[in-house]
């Protein structure tokens, strides 16, 4: 059977998620395809599957916009609170070792802490697993290798953002990475990198855990700093301030990192 009718047959609806057996390797239940604004992207976890890519419907812009207004009406009315699931780690993700040399290179290139990550070994990706309450519920895997598409992987697509540290203040920051350097170099923050291009409930809600918020995000962002701060300030009603970055937090400018230390710092005095 082609993956074309295979995909076609579940008649995925956008935000739809499909989890079953693999149509290739036909493994248990390791089969996922996921739509997305009309892109349909699959995968299969079985090791030595080779299983994966995107199908792109040929959905409208005004049939996607239709299914997005329909669904948020829906969600307006149901508003269940639904649990997110534990995400099943694929036994092709491991704790990196000394001799996982593109994982290795990637880290010291950062300056990440291994602890914080994982490694896909099938895919070549370093992986940053996302926690929410304890639970690991999604991941992302940044690819290094040469060859691999997206350079950004989402495993469930299941988190809204992820967050590291420990700290009443929140830094809002561009990446998995730039979240990382933060926290190690910031000490009592907590920081979070927004998994998408536009903030949702579930962002406010978690932004509303913190006493304090700094948006730090790449310098040619402006208007979304501007307009986050704005939701922020007004769904959450945290004092929220944005800072002007020379770089991304991950490329750790000097004067950025002593800006952002300052600024923790006179949030937490001001207490
Ligand atoms: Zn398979």
């Amino acid at each position: 059977m082609r993956m074309r009718d295979f995909i076609n047959d579940l008649s995925l609806k956008e935000g739809d998620r499909y989890r079953g057996d693999c149509p290739q390797c036909r493994g248990k239940n390791t089969f996922t395809a996921t739509n997305t604004l009309g892109d349909i992207q699959y995968n299969c976890f079985k090791l030595g599957c080779t299983i994966r890519g995107i199908y792109v419907t040929d959905m409208t812009a005004a049939e996607i916009y239709q299914r997005m207004k329909e669904q948020q009406t829906q969600r307006a009315y149901t508003n269940i609170k639904k649990e997110k699931e534990t995400m099943e780690i694929p036994e092709y993700v491991v704790t990196p070792k000394a001799s996982h040399t593109k994982h290795q290179r990637y880290v010291r290139r950062w300056g990440i802490a291994i602890g914080d990550t994982m490694y896909d070994v099938k895919d070549e990706r370093v992986v940053f697993p996302i926690k929410h309450d304890g639970r690991i519920i999604d991941a992302v895997g940044r690819a290094v290798g040469k060859k691999q598409h997206p350079k950004w992987y989402r495993y469930t697509g299941e988190a809204d953002y992820y967050t590291i540290g420990i700290g009443k203040t929140l830094v809002i920051v561009e990446d998995v990475v730039s979240a990382i350097v933060a926290a190690q170099e910031i000490p009592y923050v907590t920081s979070m990198a927004i998994l998408g291009t536009s903030m949702n409930p579930k962002h406010f809600e978690k932004i509303g855990e913190y006493d304090k918020v700094i948006i730090a995000l790449d310098p040619d962002a402006i208007g979304k700093t501007v307009e986050y701060r704005r939701e922020i300030e007004l769904w959450t009603g945290r004092k929220t301030t944005a800072m002007n970055l020379i770089d991304d937090i991950k490329y750790r400018e000097y004067e950025d990192m002593e800006k952002l230390k300052e600024l923790v710092n006179e949030i937490s005095n001001s207490n």
